[in-house]
């Protein structure tokens, strides 16, 4: 009798427990399918999505050098989201590339106009594996005017591995044409040094978690160190991001870094206000 009690407890718990479960992922479900119904709604109107830019500093004069396009999504009811909500499910259903050309197509025009060396851009493994990506950026540079050697795409480490075999031809019909590539939140992923033999890229971005470990962690800044030395020594350039404090971006001068990028130096902006930006400080490398 005891026993059969104890059987039934234990099945009853466990099917609170599957309830409970289930309730939570058919919530995760549902929330997924409004952000997608939702993002296909906002890219289709195009009025709740729009693009900032977040100032590179060159480390040596101070000047603004260049700017990340960073997308922003202000949903009517949600408030403004984070890419980091959203650029997984855009990835997950497609409408990353939609989107990634909008985002493109808006950062390549904001260029046209400014005194900026360069202008950055994320791009998913998603488009990097469609054959026609090169053909899609070549034709946004055509239509916008931007000369190809100022437009940077930003690739994370991720996508590179995610994706070798079909981004291979895509990167190299895009560098023929003086297109730059930066391999994004470097030091992320898997053998992050192995990569650096295998793909030709022009700048390194080293992620924020390594910049925060400077003050934290004792072996943080061997770690930087390390790294800028051995992009320097394949022709690579190299940007911290997520610089925070004055001590953080005096080490990363020293260190050799050719940029700076972070909340120190200027948050991500409207494009009126980069334009000011870039009167007031001389832009240049
Ligand atoms: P990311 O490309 O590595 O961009 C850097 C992120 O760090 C941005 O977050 C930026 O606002 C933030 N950040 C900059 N400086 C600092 C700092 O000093 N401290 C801290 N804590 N954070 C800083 P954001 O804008 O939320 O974007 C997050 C990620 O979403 C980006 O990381 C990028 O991977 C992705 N993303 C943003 N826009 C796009 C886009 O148009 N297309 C694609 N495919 N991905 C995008
Ligand atoms: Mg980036
Ligand atoms: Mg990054
Ligand atoms: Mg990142």
């Amino acid at each position: 009798r005891k026993a059969d009690i104890a059987l039934y407890e234990a099945k009853a718990a466990g099917r609170g427990r599957y309830v409970f479960f289930a309730e939570q992922m058919d919530a995760s479900i549902r929330h997924r399918r409004e952000i997608e119904r939702d993002l296909r709604a906002a890219i289709a109107a195009g009025d709740e999505m729009h693009v900032v830019y977040q100032p590179l500093y060159s480390a040596q004069s101070g000047r603004i050098t260049g700017a990340e396009a960073l997308v922003r999504w202000q949903h009517p009811h949600k408030g403004l989201m984070s890419p980091s909500t959203f650029i997984p499910v855009a990835e997950s259903t497609g409408l990353i590339e939609p989107l990634g050309e909008w985002v493109l197509e808006e950062a390549c025009r904001a260029a046209v106009a400014l005194p900026l060396n360069s202008i950055s851009v994320n791009v998913s493994a998603v488009q990097l594996r469609n054959e026609k990506f090169a053909e899609r950026v070549i034709a946004v540079l055509e239509r916008t005017g931007l000369k190809p050697s100022r437009l940077e795409l930003e690739i994370t480490e991720t996508s590179f591995i995610e994706s070798v075999a079909n981004c291979q031809p895509n990167l190299a019909a895009l560098r023929a044409r003086g297109v730059k590539i930066a391999l994004d939140d470097f030091g992320t992923g898997y053998s992050s040094f192995t990569h650096l033999r295998y793909f030709d890229v022009d700048r390194i971005k080293i992620d924020q978690s390594f910049v925060n470990g400077i003050d934290a962690e004792a072996g943080g800044s061997a770690i930087i160190q390390a790294i800028v030395d051995l992009a320097k020594a394949s022709g690579m350039q190299v940007t911290a991001e997520g610089v925070e404090t004055a001590e953080q971006s005096t080490f990363l001068t020293e260190a050799g870094c050719n940029s700076l990028q972070g909340y120190l130096l200027s948050r991500p902006i409207g494009v009126g206000e980069l334009a000011a930006m870039c009167t007031k400080t001389a832009v240049g490398t």
